[in-house]
């Protein structure tokens, strides 16, 4: 293909993702012991025998992580197998106290879900392969110089689920969007934290090109090491780059496990096929099948919340909110209860919309702060809706009440009053002003009665600047028109031709 540059090689080939999600699940406990799962403590505090590996020692599963697996794997659309089992995945490395880690090989909590994705405006399904339920490994920690490795097993033994997605996704730009997705719902039925950037959710992707139109899938690598959505798609779409590069000049994928480079924004290999594991799965011999009696499932998939689409949705519907608005609204479950919450108030929703979305969010956005400390509560930005809707002030005055609001805590009607920026409506007071105005400015009242309709502008404005800001523009406007009338007949708004 010499004189085809890559990109346009790209065209011609179809790629390939799969998404392999890992999520810490949200208990106090780790999976098999009593130990604290709480992040950030002194390293080799939160450990004891059992999650050490000490010989003698015997798992016992927690509940809590059973259920939440369970809600994650309802969420996702799956089918619960209320019967199934834990393995032993086998393989050494220091991080990994007993030699083995305990998860579930062939058969999994949850199977063959989805989760629902919107690209370019279309509604898409990406399948869900499996979530099975599995315990962290420890953590190592490189000395920059080379030097040493220290391991801290704080997290070893910490709850997690393993999301593995079909091969649907079609892009780097969809891998993203079911990263997205998945992070949304596990926070929306309180799952994990998702938190990224503390590891309690992790991403691994399998990639593959193909041409267009052939059914069997081409040779994928694995990525690892992507901390953020980002990178994610970065790492893909490098990685999609990589291989159109191989493939369209004759070469043959390797089977290999490529790691992403922050700092170059590349993907560097980090082990071939000959090296990969033989895990030597078994089942568990120290813990009994695990069964899920009806009555506990049906009492999870009742507490399941309301999920981010099917909010959306109804925030569409219900609502009368733009797709836009309800998916901003709901992407994130602290904002769409804040939202909610502001509607209950008796606020208007599409005006809450563009609070929420609006001033709020960029406030959040300046201060780092979660929408759980918003210093606004939601009746207060319900109470300052009102007030522009009484017309006691401006719009334009109200986000300035907002962010004296968002300083001090304080309710709009309290702002209002000790700031003094109460709208000048009563139109005994603004017609001796709107009629000095016009006095003083007889040549806007010229230009506006032969045409030029700008001219009222400069009236209201006058009027403005007299009451310094306080008069209702809209009675200001009213009161003019009634004294100067409607501009000649014929002109619109251009005026006269400077002939
Ligand atoms: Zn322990």
């Amino acid at each position: 293909m010499s004189g085809v540059s890559v990109s346009e090689a790209r065209a011609s080939y179809e790629t390939v993702i799969g998404l392999e999600v890992h999520v810490e699940l949200k208990t106090r406990s780790k999976i098999f012991c009593g130990c604290s799962t709480s992040f950030g403590a002194p390293p080799n505090t939160n450990v004891c025998p059992v999650c050490l590996g000490h010989p003698g020692t015997l798992p016992v599963l927690n509940e809590g992580a059973v259920e939440l697996a369970l809600r994650a794997a309802l969420a996702l659309n799956c089918r619960i197998n209320q019967d199934c089992k834990f393995d032993r995945k086998n393989y050494f490395y220091p991080d990994l106290p007993k030699g083995y880690q305990i998860s579930q090989y062939d058969q999994p909590i949850g199977e063959d879900g989805y989760v629902e994705i919107e690209v370019g405006g279309e509604r898409k399904r990406i399948g869900i392969v499996r979530v099975h339920l599995e315990e962290d490994a420890g953590k190592s920690m490189h000395a920059p110089d080379g030097s040493h490795t220290l391991v801290d097993y704080n997290r070893t033994g910490v709850p997690l689920i393993e999301i593995v997605s079909k091969p649907d996704i079609r892009s780097p730009e969809e891998a993203r969007l079911y990263l997205e997705a998945i992070k949304s719902i596990m926070e929306y039925c309180d799952v994990s934290d998702c938190r990224m950037e503390e590891g309690s959710l992790r991403c691994d992707a399998n990639i593959s090109l193909r041409p267009f139109g052939q059914r069997e899938f081409g040779q994928k690598t694995e990525l690892k090491n992507m901390n953020s959505f980002r990178n994610v798609q970065r790492a893909l779409e490098y990685e999609a780059e990589r291989q159109t590069a191989v493939l369209s000049a004759g070469g043959v994928v390797e089977q290999e496990t490529r790691r992403f480079d922050e700092a170059t924004q590349t993907t560097v290999s980090m082990r071939s096929k000959e090296e990969a594991h033989d895990y030597r799965y078994f089942p568990e011999p120290d813990l009994v099948r695990l069964h899920i009696s009806d009555e506990w499932l049906e009492r999870v998939r009742g507490s399941l919340p309301e999920l981010p689409l099917a909010k959306r949705d109804r925030y569409v519907a219900e609502l009368g909110l733009p797709p836009y608005d309800a998916g901003v609204l709901t992407a994130d479950r602290g904002v769409a209860e804040y939202f909610e919450a502001v509607v209950a108030c008796g606020a208007d929703p599409k005006t809450a919309s563009n609070w929420v979305m609006g001033d709020v969010l960029a406030s959040l956005k300046a201060t780092g702060e979660r929408i759980q400390a918003c210093p606004v509560s939601p009746a207060n930005l319900a109470g300052l809706m009102k007030q522009v809707e009484a017309g006691r002030i401006s719009i334009k005055q109200a986000r300035d009440v907002f962010k004296i609001m968002w300083d001090t805590g304080k309710d709009a009607e309290t702002v209002i009053r000790e700031q003094g920026m109460e709208q000048i409506s009563d139109e005994g007071m603004l017609a001796a002003i709107v009629d000095e105005v016009i006095a003083n400015n007889p040549k806007s009242v010229e230009d506006y009665r032969s045409g030029k309709t700008k001219a009222l502008a400069a009236l209201v404005g006058q009027t403005m600047k007299a009451t310094k800001g306080k008069a209702n523009p809209a009675v200001v406007n009213k009161l003019i028109l009634e004294r100067i009338g409607s501009p000649d007949s014929g002109a619109s708004g251009g005026g006269p031709a400077d002939a």
